[in-house]
């Protein structure tokens, strides 16, 4: 049973209902939100190995974190995660069990079968400024046109959470991505975590479904100026470029969608996941997975769905 639709602004979290919107180290996205299926909140954390090492090593972690943000900040320890920022412990608690432990454990149905064995740190800041200054203080990183980021080394997410829960999801995605799949390459990093900035979570609420959003308008921008690259050169970068990244963020988010649309993406992951030593990009994984030589007919179809789908009204983040 679908309960409702949200829009937002700030983030919403009442019993039955929250959306995903997104956020993300690199771009901001537009938050906006779907609802959840009411048996949710009501799953156990499948992803928490509560082993006496990782609660130890939470411990831990907690007590450096602690040290090195503002004195009222609120922390609880929920392993393998670690919970702060400038909100009481009610509220984090919320976060913990209508958003964190339900995010992970959908993703965990589709993609990752690995739980982190290791602490993962989330902050939550109620604003721009907070937010910035422990960007700055925890991390040397100015994050002026972010609404979040996953630093790597440190497992730890930092979000500004008036961005809406959609960043989360985005964040948490690259975080739990990275436990069980180390070598993911950015393209597809960047795709599956930009998928999950707008979606929404299945009637059973097992499962998390990437929407359309305003990535759609850059997209289909890029594609009638020629300025799309094929979805082989796309797989085949190391990195994203700065200087064209919303157009490859939005080629691998929809991308993902597209494979998403066909019921083909979680098996990708994880025949990706498995063939990685023997092909880094997911190119040949791909082709096999769609019995072809060449992806030239598979980038001509993607296209044509691209264009095909309805044109989202939303503006992109000032
Ligand atoms: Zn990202």
């Amino acid at each position: 049973m679908r309960l409702l639709v949200l829009t937002l602004g700030p983030p919403i979290i009442v019993a039955v209902s929250y959306c995903l919107t997104m956020l993300d180290g690199d771009k901001p996205t537009k938050p906006e939100l779907r609802a959840a299926g009411s048996t949710i909140t009501d799953r156990p954390a499948l992803t928490a190995t509560t082993s006496a090492q990782l609660n130890s090593r939470c411990q831990e972690e907690a007590a450096s974190v602690k040290q090195r943000i503002d004195s009222d900040c609120q922390m609880i320890v929920r392993p393998p995660y670690i919970l702060a920022g400038d909100f009481d412990v009610d509220q984090l608690e919320r976060y913990h069990r209508l958003l964190v432990v339900p995010i992970a454990c959908a993703l965990s149905t589709d993609y990752f079968d690995t739980a982190p064995v290791e602490p993962i740190t989330i902050l939550f800041f109620s604003g721009d400024q907070t937010f910035r200054e422990h960007a700055r203080r925890l991390d040397q990183r100015s994050a002026m046109h972010e609404y979040g980021y996953y630093h790597r080394a440190d497992r730890r997410i930092v979000i500004n959470a008036a961005t809406g829960n959609g960043t989360l999801a985005h964040e948490l995605t690259h975080a739990l991505a990275r436990v069980d799949f180390p070598h993911i390459p950015p393209w597809f990093d960047e795709g599956l975590a930009a998928l999950h900035e707008q979606c929404e979570f299945s009637d059973d609420g097992l499962r998390l479904n990437g929407m359309s959003n305003w990535r759609l308008n850059v997209l289909r921008d890029a594609i009638q100026h020629s300025r799309l690259h094929s979805i082989e050169t796309l797989m085949s970068k190391p990195a994203i470029s700065p200087e064209r990244a919303d157009i490859d963020y939005a080629h691998a988010r929809y991308f993902c969608l597209y494979l998403q649309s066909r019921r083909l993406l979680s098996p990708f992951y994880r025949k990706f996941r498995q063939a990685a030593a023997i092909d880094p990009t997911g190119i040949d994984t791909l082709r096999e997975l769609l019995q072809t030589d060449s992806l030239k007919t598979t980038d001509k179809n993607f296209r044509r769905w691209v264009l095909g789908l309805e044109t989202r009204t939303s503006t992109p983040p000032q």
